[in-house]
């Protein structure tokens, strides 16, 4: 994908019926919960690291994607309609006609309540998906299919450079000014294996047109098939900038590809997946670029898809400019994507992964089998009991294939495990990590021997009955997140589509789902599942078994072979070459940083400041009380669901026990009680609920030293069952025993792994916990429960389990006395009026059942980590780079205009300097207004000092920046897109409930926003003044490999204090 980093993220919710049921309770780590998000989203990788990366069809969960969307959400498809059909505005015959269109079916889904119409334009073929309904978030996006050739990655550079420039938009890129100035609630393009796709979504109706049009242009007209510094850029150059220096390969995509490929979970994917290797990038010529773009990049190889409360007619009218400026080309045939024969053999790959020197090597193996199902296509209801039978082997802790691999001992924790159908022929996985070199074939056998045990014996009625309301329960809450429901619709829909299947079929899953549930009924769930396991998998001749080695000289070797190629090429060049690329790395350099003319940027459509609304979005919110606690009720439409969190106070938990409060949560789901197991208490909350999960939280509250810190337990469930969603978590909270020692050892262990997958692949957010925790005291909490400290915690942690396990399990329940309380508790939920009333009951017995108070007194949080520039060293190929300081240790008092100036600084300075000169995937900064933090974070990055000397230059380039009055009202625009994010209802009654504990009040909201909408030049100057502090006064850490931090501490006098980590 494209820029808010994270490649080619896709939700799992594209996925039609696979994997997307897996959510049910689990905890989740508090670095990804900090709950001043929802106030001051400035689009960074944390957004984006929920998500799930796919490149290649592999979807590996982000180390950071335990936050409250990915656990609460996915799939799509809306309850079923109970009523009939609703009207909606329709496109005549002729009138489809007259625009070039004609009608090849039509539909009412009842599914997501839209009426479905299939067009096609007749000149060019060009296939059009216009769905209409009530949903006011509106989608359109454009899907291509793009067959790569070999293994250079042009789909995935192409995907970048056509959003740099355009016949109509010819600026440096569009694609960040839209970033910059629009209500988007959804902007990006993700690369697949066989087609790129490119949606946006916006609920303001004149915005979503603007960016269409600019998405249409970027597409059909790019200027990158022109402009070889695009493809230099986005792609890859050499860097010399001085004919005495070394050469150096830089760009984008390069570099995002070297970090993805740092994590030893995405070299499994690649090699599973034959994916593109970033080695092979410099092999790709321009003139091979541009011919890509010439075949497929045509209306004749294109689908598109439409969806919202927007005039269908006009979006034809909108498609028809663009179509009819083409005539049709054999772009379709020549893209088609044919089935693979299965192999008829089994076939074992071994490899090796850059790891680092510490640790103990001999346990880091990797194993995974992976099959593909099918070389046929699936009917829906085989689909739908596939993604079945795969949550029920493998999507929740007590689910037998995850749970007996994990309690074997075997490995740390699964890798890249599960089915996934957005393909054309699905496929499944299963694996572990963390195993030790004797173990391997142990793992591999114990793989295949669950699977024939499981269909020998097929799965318990209660697992299937709980796999059922979960998948229920999802379809009918449709809870997408922040990801627009009709983007996950768009998603699944064209996963048949691309193979020029039927478009509609993936959206119905009514009937499939009734016929499913009639046969389990009828026949038993073994005769449904165990021929499924037969088939497919036990009796399937196409599994790839990939064995991953670690290699500490891996990393080093690399490096030397790309010196090496680089020396033979400076070597070959003559004095004049060399001369000559040391120019031409500067002119790309120049013209780079030379900003765009405000004419150029002038042609990039926004809207003005009277479009925007002058009040922010109020959550209906009543505050009242039970038994005499607060409770806080949102009455909203959610389609018969009620949300719940009880919020306890953690202000009497021992410092000493903070690390240990993950874990607690973690054993609160999976330990289990005196009459249950936690098998049985998992089934039940899967057979009674939408999902139980607890976390801690903290965060700075602004002007108060004492943190915000709380313990959170969340809930969902139909309204009827809440009753029992407040007796189950009664029972998680008081009557789950901390007894099993062997579960606690694999939590460790599973925390570990998680814990270094994280540190690869999402050190930023490492590095700011870090700076965090020097700087403030609900940093330091967080980072002690989820940073580099909570990683050297769990070390010491593992050895203690088999030398005291009775005091870690009399600490769990001396947590458990410290947080349970009814005094200083505080209830929030959202539903409707109704519901809310009637649940009124179960939350007073629920409440009546606490203690009243916590055991201990009170204690005062003041930890803090020294002040002191950090390097953390890591096997890698590319940094994250940061550093930090308290704007308002200067005396700054928060203004509203902060957020437009933290945005501008991101989307320009950085990015310019950061990413696109630099050559990092990313480069932005955070502004966290409770506790008045400043960081600027960079993201697989080449550079180290160059980069924080970059944050050092901000405060200068705000006395220097000369804003028209256009840019800022773009910037402001941007802002209040970020402020008024589209939320769901559960989202909505969260985010007024993170308010009320931070106190943040609507009217002091009301004035950020008049702050916003009316600043000026004046408050980027005085801005200047405060975020010096950070080049002055603040402190740098950097995620790195050891060879850029020596070469660092070697320039600069030990800068850095070093730590090892991996
Ligand atoms: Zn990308």
């Amino acid at each position: 994908m494209l820029r808010t980093v994270s490649c080619s993220a896709s939700l799992s919710s594209s996925s039609l019926f696979f994997r997307f049921f897996r959510q049910l309770p689990r905890s989740y780590l508090s670095l990804s919960s900090s709950p001043g998000r929802n106030l001051r989203r400035i689009s960074s990788p944390s957004a984006a690291g929920r998500r799930l990366l796919l490149r290649r069809g592999l979807r590996i969960p982000s180390a950071a994607g335990r936050g409250v969307n990915g656990q609460f959400s996915r799939f799509s498809v809306r309850a079923v309609a109970t009523q009939p059909a609703p009207s909606y505005p329709d496109v005549g015959q002729d009138e489809a006609d007259k625009l070039g269109f004609e009608k090849v079916s039509e539909e009412f889904i009842s599914e997501c309540k839209s009426k479905a119409t299939l067009f096609r334009h007749k000149k060019t073929g060009c296939e059009v998906m216009s769905v209409s309904n009530e949903d006011e978030n509106k989608v359109f996006g454009i899907v291509l299919r793009t067959p790569p050739k070999d293994s250079t990655g042009i789909p995935h550079i192409l995907e970048h450079s056509v959003l740099c420039g355009s016949r109509k938009y010819p600026l440096k890129e569009p694609f960040v000014e839209l970033l910059k100035g629009s209500l988007h609630t959804f902007l990006n393009a993700f690369t697949y294996p066989d087609r790129t796709c490119y949606p946006v979504a916006s609920t303001n109706t004149k915005d979503f047109y603007n960016l269409v049009d600019v998405y249409l242009d970027a597409v059909f007209f790019p200027k990158c098939v022109d402009d070889v510094h695009t493809f230099q850029q986005e792609g890859w150059h050499y860097e010399l900038n001085d004919p005495s220096e070394d050469i150096s390969y830089k760009g984008v995509v390069f570099n995002e590809m070297k970090g993805v490929y740092s994590q030893p979970d995405n070299i499994l994917g690649r090699i599973a997946q034959q994916a593109s290797d970033p080695k092979d990038i410099p092999k790709l010529t321009f003139e091979e670029f541009k011919d890509f773009h010439r075949k497929y990049y045509h209306p004749s190889n294109a689908r598109i898809w439409f969806y919202g409360d927007d005039d269908p007619v006009h979006r034809l009218r909108v498609l028809s400019e663009y179509l009819d400026m083409f005539e049709a080309s054999p772009s379709r045939d020549s893209s088609k994507i044919e089935f693979q024969k299965l192999f008829s053999e089994p076939v074992r790959i071994v490899e090796k992964y850059p790891a680092g020197r510490d640790g103990d090597l001999k346990k880091k193996n990797m194993l995974c089998v992976n099959w593909l199902l099918s070389e046929k296509p699936l009917d829906l209801q085989t689909q739908l009991a596939l993604g079945f039978l795969d949550h029920l082997m493998l999507g929740t802790p007590a689910s037998p294939l995850r749970k007996i691999l994990l309690e074997s001992g075997l490995g740390e924790a699964l890798v890249s495990s599960g089915m996934s159908d957005e393909l054309l022929q699905p496929q499944f996985s299963v694996g572990m990590k963390g195993v030790s070199e004797e173990n391997v074939p142990k793992v591999e056998e114990l793989i295949m021997n669950t699977l024939k045990k499981l269909a020998e014996e097929g799965f318990d009625n209660d697992a299937v009955e709980a796999s059922m309301n979960t998948i229920e329960f999802s379809l009918r809450e449709n809870n997408t997140g922040s990801f627009p429901r009709g983007l996950s619709l768009m998603l699944q829909s064209i996963a048949k589509w691309i193979y020029d299947m039927d478009p509609f079929e993936p959206l119905k899953y009514t009937e499939p789902l009734k016929a499913l549930k009639a046969r389990i009924a009828e026949e038993g769930s073994k005769a449904v599942f165990s021929p499924l396991i037969e088939q497919y998998i036990l009796n399937n001749s196409h599994r790839v078994t990939i064995e991953m080695q670690p290699d500490p000289e891996k990393a080093s070797q690399e490096e030397a072979e790309e010196k090496n190629i680089l020396e033979k090429v400076k070597a070959s060049m003559t004095e004049e070459d060399l001369a000559e690329l040391a120019r031409a790395t500067e002119e790309l350099r120049l013209k780079q940083e030379t900003p765009d003319p405000p004419e150029a940027l002038r042609c990039v459509p926004s809207l003005n400041l009277s479009d925007i609304p002058k009040e922010p979005t109020y959550v209906p919110t009543e505050v009242g009380d039970i038994n005499g606690v607060k409770v806080l009720r949102h009455d909203l439409f959610t389609n018969d669901i009620v949300y719940a969190e009880v919020v306890f106070d953690m202000g009497s938990l021992k410092h000493e026990l903070l690390p240990l409060v993950p874990l607690f949560c973690q054993s609160l789901l999976e330990m289990g009680t005196k009459d249950l197991t936690f098998v049985q208490l998992n089934q039940l909350i899967g057979r009674k609920t939408g999902g139980i999960s607890v976390y801690p939280l903290t965060s700075s509250v602004r002007g108060k030293d004492e943190p915000c810190s709380k313990f959170v337990v969340r809930g969902k469930s139909m309204a009827g069952r809440a009753e029992d969603l407040f007796n189950l978590m009664n029972c998680l909270l008081q009557e789950v025993q901390f007894t099993d020692q062997q579960r606690f050892k694999q939590f460790v262990s599973q925390s570990i792994a998680r814990m270094e997958n994280r540190l690869r692949g999402s050190g930023h957010g490492v590095a700011a916990a870090r700076m965090d925790a020097m700087l403030n005291v609900a940093g330091w909490m967080s980072e002690q429960m989820g940073g580099l400290s909570y990683l050297e915690f769990l070390h010491t942690l593992e050895k203690k389990v088999d030398e005291d396990w009775e005091g870690i399990s009399s600490s769990l329940e001396e947590i458990r006395r410290s947080l349970l309380a009814r005094n200083g508790c505080i209830v929030n939920m959202t539903a409707d009026g109704k519901s809310l009333t009637n649940i009124e009951k179960s939350v007073e017995k629920f409440l009546d059942l606490l203690p009243e108070n916590p055991s201990g007194g009170l204690v005062t949080w003041d930890g803090r980590l020294p002040l002191r520039n950090e390097a953390i060293v890591i096997p890698t190929q590319v940094n994250y780079v940061g550093k930090a300081g308290n704007i308002y240790s200067t005396g700054y008092e928060l203004d509203g205009s902060a957020y437009v100036i933290s945005k501008q600084i991101s989307n320009t300075w950085l990015w310019d300097r950061v990413r696109v000169s630099g050559g990092a995937y990313g480069g932005f900064c955070d502004f966290d207004s409770h506790s008045g933090v400043f960081s600027f974070l960079s993201y697989r990055d080449p550079n180290l000092l160059k980069t924080l000397d970059i944050y050092d230059g901000t405060g200068d380039f705000l006395r220097g920046l000369d804003v028209d009055q256009e840019t800022l009202t773009k910037a402001i625009i941007g802002t209040i897109g970020d402020v008024d994010s589209y939320q769901l209802p559960d989202a909505k009654g969260y985010s007024s409930l993170m308010r009320h504990l931070l106190g943040v009040t609507d009217e002091e909201r009301q004035r950020k926003r008049e702050e916003i909408l009316t600043t000026s030049l004046k408050d980027f100057k005085d801005f200047a003044e405060a975020i010096d502090v950070v080049r002055d006064r603040g402190v740098a850490v950097a995620v790195a490999s050891a060879e850029d931090i020596d070469a660092a501490n070697n320039a600069r006098s030990n800068f850095f204090e070093v730590k090892k980590a991996l």
